[in-house]
């Protein structure tokens, strides 16, 4: 007989995840006075935040005072296609200034002006020098600020404990029925626990562990994405990856790995095996006005002129994306199915103050991927081109929330950062989601802590707590029973399976078997056994994330396959082209249907239509097109 027994632990708030998000709104659920407890699978510090590079996107206007709350906003509107949830890109906006001041306040140690404010610099897709920095290491120093600042607040850590299941006031699985705690366990020793709370704030990060090349880090197993679907929460925009322009594409063994949009910001440049710079061959119509007519305006945008416009290497990450994958499809990429893009370029040009770049200068200003490629490909940025490709970065889509208070459509449950939807609608622009965390991270703590007052205390319903129990040790019986499914060649599988069919380039067919394949590939791991026993055992928690992994695949490609046209990350060859009349007016919202209950409802879609955007708003975009 398996040990079903569990350690419970109390709280009025517990928040799962402590990456930017899941600190940002346990430190403040603490200061409202709500006893906190933070549960995270890895170590704390080692969340998928501090891998963050480039910057976070705030009007501050230290570097260019044209910028504003409002241009920022009306870029956000336009990188994501018009899709955003408007508030969260308003309040987005207007807050992160404050936010990242007060990081500064908590002992962020940002790049500096001349004149010592905090150095912004350029992104794709931002009007203006924006991102606040620390080199290109900024998560970095975000998540050092976060935890030293948290573990004042007298926030418990669980760390190396991975949530498996929301519990529930009522069915599982019913969105009436409140969250009350959820059911998990400890990595070392696989020992269960129960944390029992008033309220839950998601903040797992993303899904990127769902494909073959990614930036993503093992812990990217939409785990969040996935809770939340079972508690019978709405799942937003699930069809909008993005695929960052610019992984590492050799050797073999970096494949993948984020070569930052800071390389291109400090004027970096993207050229194919011709030597030519072909971004400069397709401007969108809607961003010419915004582009550099050559090369040499290009490059004095970079410098900080402010009569240049950006260089089209600068556009949003969906389309340099797809210009990268024409290339190389046409027979013009590099060696190992990439394309180059070159800093080393700059070196002998002088900067704006009269200074002549070296080789010092480049390594000063990017000094993690000088040390990145020198270590892990045998490259000297400031001497040679990079080659890069395309690699699976971010999840715009996620939890459905309200702007707000960023609840979800389940009673108690909150989600922030990139496990939650709307801010970046079908694009996020570089720099808005480290923005987005602090932002939406502060205030779904903030509403997690006024709900647990305002709500009584959680009524645990021991069956569902057994069930849990039994679920997650059933790969370890089966192996027992004889079973062999691996777990790791299920997932494997699955992440080939999606980078093939429902990749960086669709269309019906591939998406329909994509379909057909995850039905096979679900099977298949309704079969996984695992070997061994609780302890120490990776097999064990690959099998458990699996089925988290598939459940956000089957609402990418569902979603996906309904959404026949190309907006932002999601580019379909068979509908090349937007097409508001019939898809620029709604979100596609997934959910499992109800009447399943317990676990067994089959997912479902509709298309909900956009709220229309508020007048004022809707003069800003127009003034700032
Ligand atoms: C290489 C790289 C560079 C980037 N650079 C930038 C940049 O310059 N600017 C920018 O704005 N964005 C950048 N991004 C994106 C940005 O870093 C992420 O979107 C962001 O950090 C996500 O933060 P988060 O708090 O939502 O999640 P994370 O930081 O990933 O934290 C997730 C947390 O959830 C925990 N967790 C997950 N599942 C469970 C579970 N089942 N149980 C318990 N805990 C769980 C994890 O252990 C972790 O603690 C970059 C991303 C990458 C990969």
């Amino acid at each position: 007989m398996a040990d079903l027994g569990y350690t419970k632990h109390e709280h009025d708030v517990i928040v799962i995840g402590a990456g930017g998000a899941g600190l940002r709104a346990a430190i403040e659920a603490s200061a409202q006075g709500a006893s906190v407890g933070l549960v995270c699978k890895s170590l704390l510090g080692k969340a998928h935040t501090v891998m963050a590079e480039g910057g976070m996107a705030a009007a501050m206007a230290n570097v260019d005072d044209r910028d504003s709350w409002k241009v920022h906003f009306a870029d956000t509107m336009r990188g994501g296609q018009y899709l955003n949830n408007w508030r969260m890109a308003e309040l987005h906006a207007q807050e992160a200034p404050e936010r990242v001041r007060e990081l500064e306040a908590w002992g962020a140690v940002f790049d500096r002006t001349k004149d010592g404010r905090i150095l912004q610099r350029n992104f794709g897709g931002h009007r203006y020098p924006r991102l606040a920095h620390v080199g290109d290491r900024t998560g970095l120093e975000m998540i050092r600020t976060l935890q030293d600042h948290g573990i004042h607040q007298g926030i418990n850590v669980y760390m190396e404990h991975t949530a498996i299941a929301l519990l529930q006031d009522g069915t599982p699985g019913d969105p009436k029925a409140r969250v009350v705690g959820c059911f998990g366990y400890d990595r070392e020793l696989g020992r269960f626990r129960v944390f029992q709370a008033k309220a839950i704030v998601l903040a797992t990060g993303g899904i990127g562990k769902a494909y073959k090349i990614t930036s993503n880090s093992w812990e990217y197993t939409g785990d969040g994405h996935a809770l939340a679907y079972n508690a019978g929460a709405d799942l937003m925009d699930m069809e909008f990856v993005q695929f960052h322009p610019t992984g590492m594409v050799w050797p073999p063994s970096v494949r993948g790995i984020l070569v930052t949009e800071g390389v291109r910001g400090e004027g970096g440049v993207l050229k194919n095996s011709e030597g030519k710079r072909f971004m400069f061959d397709d401007i969108p119509d809607n961003y010419k006005n915004q582009t550099a007519k050559d090369p040499e305006e290009g490059w004095r945008y970079c410098l900080g002129d402010k009569s240049a416009s950006r260089p089209p290497e600068l556009l949003t990450r969906d389309h340099v994306a797809r210009c990268i994958n024409r290339e190389v499809k046409a027979g013009r990429g590099s060696p190992h199915g990439g394309v180059y893009l070159d800093i080393a370029w700059i070196q002998g040009r002088k900067t704006a103050d009269g200074k002549t770049i070296d080789a010092e200068y480049i390594k000063k200003k990017l000094p993690s991927m000088y040390h990145q490629f020198h270590t892990l490909a045998g490259l000297d940025i400031t001497k040679e081109p990079m080659e890069v490709g395309p690699t699976t970065h971010y999840v715009m889509g996620g939890v459905k929330v309200d702007g707000d208070t960023q609840m979800s459509t389940v009673p108690g449950l909150f989600a922030a950062g990139e496990v939650a939807a709307g801010l970046h609608g079908a694009n996020r622009l570089g720099g808005n989601s480290l923005s987005d965390l602090i932002v939406f991270g502060m205030r779904a703590g903030d509403a997690a802590a006024k709900f647990a007052k305002e709500n009584g205390a959680p009524r645990l319903d021991e069956a569902q707590i057994q069930n849990a129990a039994r679920a997650a040790l059933e790969p370890i019986e089966r192996q027992e029973r004889g079973v062999r499914e691996n777990a790791y060649n299920i997932q494997y599988d699955l992440q080939d399976m999606m980078q093939t069919y429902a990749g960086i380039v669709r269309n019906e067919a591939d998406l329909t078997t994509a379909k057909q394949k995850l039905e096979g590939l679900k099977a298949r791991a309704a079969q996984v056994a695992v070997p061994g026993n609780r302890e120490y055992n990776p097999g064990w928690h690959t099998a458990l994330d699996l089925q988290n992994l598939l459940t956000v695949s089957e609402a990418l490609v569902m979603s996906g396959l309904d959404r026949k046209e190309s907006r932002g990350g999601h580019f379909r060859e068979d509908f090349p082209a937007k097409d508001e009349a019939n898809f620029g007016k709604h979100n596609t919202v997934i959910r499992r249907d109800p009447r399943g209950g317990g676990g067994g409802g089959a997912m479902q879609m509709e298309r909900q239509p956009l709220k229309p955007l508020r007048d004022d708003l809707k003069q800003v975009v127009e003034e700032n097109k």
